[in-house]
């Protein structure tokens, strides 16, 4: 009889033992499947082995795993499900191919003071316009893990939309936190209140902060990436499992080792970086012009456009 054995759990994998198969469940890969689909580079930095190992256990699930076929037709056909929220301005929502998407993460990274939350508000406002006028026609849930919600703002935003400023303010569930286990729990409880308030809309502003704070050091690096990612990938479950569209903000640090070009680069490396569905840089210019980078989308050219801050919210 042959004696190869079946692969069915994380530990069958080659190079994965105890310790390590833990440190992956912890940072949200529990699966064949998750192992499967992971990048190598990703797999080794979750999991504290190399590249080379990783590569290995990542054919090894890819052998093991079930795999769901589907035609381009019929993903063409769930796509056309797929909602959108208006920015406000025309011209980035022709960048990212009409609005803000539901089922997928758009991610907006930039110095202080850029814009990201400023977009933030737009968009808690706009998600609650009719189906048709730019919104989903749905309710909006609000981390707020830096301090900065500003109800006064939404009213401003939503005055200037011809919106009654109070419906618009109870359509929106701020949950202000104060650590990554709150960040985390937040989420992981909120499929009731998700569906019992017809959520369409998640906002994180920002994801990384409370991570970055609290995960000093080299020491503490893997342990961070880990949590950052089971996290992110929550996110993206929800937005899947209820057609939400989910915006995160994220800081960036300066990268000393660029010489030329731009020295600063988002927190939280691959793990966000290949979570994101559309990632948006912000960079402050002239008085109230903001200029939007289109980093990274699955379908849309790379490109720029400039938007206004402006009391009223978001302008061309
Ligand atoms: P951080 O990384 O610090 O969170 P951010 O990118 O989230 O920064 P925002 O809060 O989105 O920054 O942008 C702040 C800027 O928005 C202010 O500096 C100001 O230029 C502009 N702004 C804020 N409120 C108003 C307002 N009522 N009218 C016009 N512009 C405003
Ligand atoms: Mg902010």
């Amino acid at each position: 009889m042959a004696k190869d054995k079946a692969i069915r759990e994380l530990e069958d994998l080659p190079g994965i033992g105890e310790t390590t198969a833990e440190k992956l469940r912890t940072a949200g890969i529990d699966s064949l499947d998750k192992v499967a689909t992971t990048a190598p580079h990703d797999l080794s930095e979750l999991a504290g082995i190399s590249v080379d190992a990783a590569k290995k256990a990542v054919a090894a699930a890819q052998e093991a795993s079930t795999v769901n076929y589907e035609t381009g037709e019929a993903i063409l056909q769930k796509r056309k499900d797929i909602g959108k929220i208006t920015t406000s301005s025309k011209e980035l929502d022709e960048l990212i191919g009409g609005g803000i998407e539901t089922n997928g993460i758009t991610e907006a990274y930039g110095r202080f003071a850029s814009g990201k939350t400023q977009l933030g508000f737009q968009l808690a406002v706009d998600a609650q316009l009719p189906k048709g006028k730019g919104g989903l026609d749905g309710a909006v849930l609000f981390l707020d893990t830096e301090g900065t919600f500003r109800p006064e703002r939404i009213v401003e935003i939503a005055k200037a939309k011809d919106l009654d400023p109070t419906a618009v303010l109870e359509n929106i569930i701020v949950v202000r936190t104060l650590t990554t286990e709150q960040q985390i729990l937040t989420l992981e409880r909120a499929d009731k209140l998700i569906a019992e308030k017809n959520v369409k809309l998640i906002i994180v502003d920002s994801l990384t902060s409370l991570f970055r704070a609290e995960f000093l050091g080299r020491g503490a690096l893997g342990e961070r990436q880990q949590k950052l990612n089971s996290h992110i990938h929550r996110l993206q479950t929800l937005a899947d499992k209820f057609s939400i569209a989910v915006y995160i903000t994220n800081q960036v640090m300066d990268n000393p080792g660029i010489m030329f070009g731009d020295p600063t680069t988002p927190i939280g490396g691959n793990v966000i970086a290949h979570a994101a569905t559309t990632r948006l840089y912000f960079r402050k210019s002239k008085e109230e012009k903001r200029i939007i980078r289109l980093v990274d989308s699955p379908n849309m050219p790379e490109g720029e456009c400039i938007i206004k801050v402006t009391p009223d919210g978001i302008k061309d």
